[in-house]
């Protein structure tokens, strides 16, 4: 009779029994921890917090006043009857993937992840373990990311050709990770770069730990297409669309997301550009992640989860499907829903 596994799946989330705490619960518990501070994986309630050092000050931020405590990439600590760690995820800065060991067994959570270093994120590192949670938002072969640098450049030549033409460019992207890869990426010399007020306090946020990141300027009251021709500005993708974005019109919109990969996604957003840009590993990233961690048991989560669990299986492993609360449905991890994507959990 084999014992009680390492992790269990519950209808708060993932468990481990043999330590007493949940990963990334969804409903409140004792004791939670947290791979990063997306709303979907960060939710307020719980009795106790434990993130890293890097991804405290954006979950303070979300959440006031917790019982937060912190742990450095790498460091072990022992919980109840298991010892954890905390692991690079190269998601947003400060995001990890955690690893559980117990009772002879290694089991890693990967939390969102993202194979490509994107100079703000600490790079990704495969942990070697037996079972491995994979998430697999971009489970399809269809999803394959251009190198960053090529997007950027692609991002600086939409952005100068406006300006040349005096023309103000809004660009839609999520107020954690997103917002601060594309102001971190295109080049400053091209105009100014202007935040919405959710992208500006996050952005403050990640300054105040010491990333560095160009000069933006909050598009507060007076701050318009007048006061800054041919500027960027960045803004969560809820807020395309609105008055607030009004001040800037007529204005070039984007969007950048992975799920710009996909025509039909592309055509209902009805958006000038869409940038093929996504916080989470593509189809090849997550082959190679699931692959170096050598592990025969993977279990998958958020996204493609029966397509790409079928495709784990072809390939030898012991394949299985964690459901989560939001599985299937287009909820939203900043809570900036947006009907026209398709589970835009980024
Ligand atoms: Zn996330
Ligand atoms: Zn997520």
């Amino acid at each position: 009779m084999p014992s009680e596994p390492l992790l269990t799946f519950t209808d708060r989330g993932i468990c481990c029994p043999r330590g007493g705490f949940f990963i990334d619960p969804w409903r409140p518990v004792d004791r939670a921890l947290i791979t990063h501070g997306h709303s979907d994986h960060a939710r307020p309630g719980h009795g106790a917090y434990l993130a890293t050092v890097a991804a405290a000050p954006v979950i303070r931020h979300r959440l006031g006043a917790i019982r937060l405590d912190t742990i450095a990439y790498g460091e072990r600590r022992r919980i109840g009857g298991v010892t954890v760690s905390f692991h690079p995820a190269g998601h947003v800065p400060g995001s990890a993937q955690i690893r559980i060991e117990g009772a002879g067994e290694v089991w890693v959570v990967s939390g969102d992840y993202k194979t490509e270093p994107d100079t703000l994120s600490e790079p990704f590192e495969p942990v070697a373990c037996h079972t491995f949670i994979s998430e697999c938002t971009f489970g399809l072969p269809v999803f394959r990311w251009q190198p960053q640098a090529a997007i950027a450049a692609d991002l600086n030549a939409w952005w100068a050709g406006n300006a040349a033409e005096g023309r103000v460019s809004i660009l839609g992207a999520y107020a954690l990770g997103k917002a601060q890869r594309l102001m971190a990426a295109v080049d400053p010399a091209i105009g100014p770069i202007l935040t919405h007020g959710a992208v500006e306090a996050t952005t403050a946020v990640l300054r105040a730990q010491g990333i560095t990141l160009p000069p933006t300027r909050h598009a507060g009251a007076g701050i318009d297409a007048k006061s800054h021709p041919g500027a960027l500005v960045i803004a969560p993708p809820s807020a395309l669309g609105t008055p607030w974005a009004a001040r800037f019109g007529p204005a070039s919109e984007a969007f950048a997301s992975g799920w710009m990969a996909l025509r039909g996604v592309r055509r209902r957003r009805g958006h000038g550009r869409g940038f093929v840009l996504s916080d989470h590993a593509d189809w090849d990233g997550l082959n190679s992640a699931i692959r170096a961690t050598g592990a025969e048991r993977v279990f998958v989560t958020h996204g493609y989860t029966a397509i790409f669990r079928r495709w784990l299986e072809d390939q030898g492993y012991d394949a299985g499907i964690v459901a989560t609360e939001y599985q299937g449905e287009t909820a939203d991890a900043e809570a900036e829903s947006d009907p026209a994507l398709p589970g835009t959990m980024e």
